[in-house]
């Protein structure tokens, strides 16, 4: 394959995407992954738009891969060629401080290697999704992913990844346990499935006025209380009858949630952070109400392994899953994907966005 080209997409600073080719390297280490379906997440929206200052440009964007091993060139992974697989966003080097912690955001490449966030000037340039191959550095993690699954549902394994980690293992979520999640996007409703299928007792979702199609989707996947009004606090009282033990930040783009978390979780309960804030400053925080209520708050970045395993045999169990996927463009329409996802085109009927290749 040394040599062949591959068509990418290209952006090159915010909000402008060139339609480009690559000659794919040598490489000594690893493989190439023939890219089928990349999902599109808040995350890639706040890329595009320039809203995350520790990105550099250029890149090829799209982190949500799903794709089949088309080569590799040593022993790294025990796989055979053509298997549908999952790639995990994070790359561990497995040596860094941050890897031997545990953590999933090491920095051994700048400013942190993950795909769909690493420049197109770091070898051998392909790292993302949004082009027909991506790079399969040795220090990813891929999960095979049957063939019965479409190429854009399994991209949602990302999101129900996200979600396992961030609603169930972070705070430690039990069955009977009661967890508000802010924000019903695609890992607002992972986090709803994964809650859900430990047997939460009570989940709750909130979005905004015009997140009705997500909010209504969230109602059928189980949700115990959905709310569209910014007062969330009359809703979750009526509803649960007590304050949630767990609150989720999974809002896009909203640093005032983090003061909804303080003030609607129960005392000694658990805040988990898991959407980024691009270049906004949560402002009047009375850091008091963390100690008076003895709260944890936890930082979420990424999913676990753990969360990957659950992830992939819920997308090929539950067939509910196959409509979460709304919107589906091709490689060359990657700027109508985007906005799409960042919601610019509406949110009528927007769930999940996928970009095929
Ligand atoms: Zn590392």
């Amino acid at each position: 394959m040394t040599g062949a080209s591959t068509k990418a997409m290209l952006l090159v600073e915010p909000q402008r995407f060139t339609r480009t080719s690559f000659t794919l390297p040598d490489i000594p280490v690893g493989g190439w992954i023939a890219v089928e379906a990349t999902g599109v997440s808040g995350a890639d929206a706040q890329i595009w738009a320039g809203n995350n200052r520790f990105i550099k440009y250029p890149l090829i964007l799209g982190h949500e891969i799903v794709g089949r091993v088309a080569k590799l060139v040593d022993d790294s992974f025990d796989i055979e060629i053509g298997t549908r697989v999952i790639l995990e966003p994070a790359i561990h080097c497995g040596a860094c401080r941050r890897c031997l912690s545990g953590l999933h955001s090491c920095r051994f490449r700048s400013p942190v290697n993950s795909y769909g966030r690493l420049p197109s000037t770091e070898p051998p340039a392909l790292w993302g999704g949004f082009a027909e191959f991506v790079y399969l550095d040795p220090g990813a993690r891929i999960h095979p992913v049957s063939d019965n699954v479409e190429a854009p549902v399994a991209t949602f394994a990302h999101a129900l990844a996200d979600g396992f980690t961030w609603a169930v293992e972070l705070p430690d979520l039990q069955a009977g346990d009661s967890i508000l999640i802010l924000g019903p996007g695609p890992r607002g409703l992972a986090a709803l499935i994964a809650a859900k299928d430990v047997g939460a007792g009570w989940v709750g979702v909130a979005g905004l006025p015009d997140d009705a199609d997500r909010l209504a989707m969230a109602k059928e996947l189980g949700a115990d209380m959905v709310v569209d009004d910014p007062d969330i606090a009359d809703a979750v009282a009526n509803s649960l009858g007590a304050r949630p033990r767990v609150v989720l930040d999974v809002t896009r783009d909203d640093p005032e949630a983090l003061h909804t978390s303080l003030d609607l979780v129960r005392s000694g309960g658990t805040v988990v952070v898991a959407s980024s804030k691009g270049v906004r400053a949560t402002n009047q925080l009375f850091s008091d109400i963390i100690l008076l209520k003895e709260l944890t708050i936890r930082g979420a970045f990424g999913a676990s392994a753990g969360g990957y395993h659950w992830a992939t045999k819920k997308i090929e169990a539950d067939t509910r899953l196959d409509s979460l996927v709304s919107h589906e463009f091709p490689l060359a329409e990657a700027d109508r994907a985007v906005q799409a996802a960042a919601g610019l085109f509406g949110h009528d009927e927007l769930l999940t966005v996928a970009v095929t290749v």
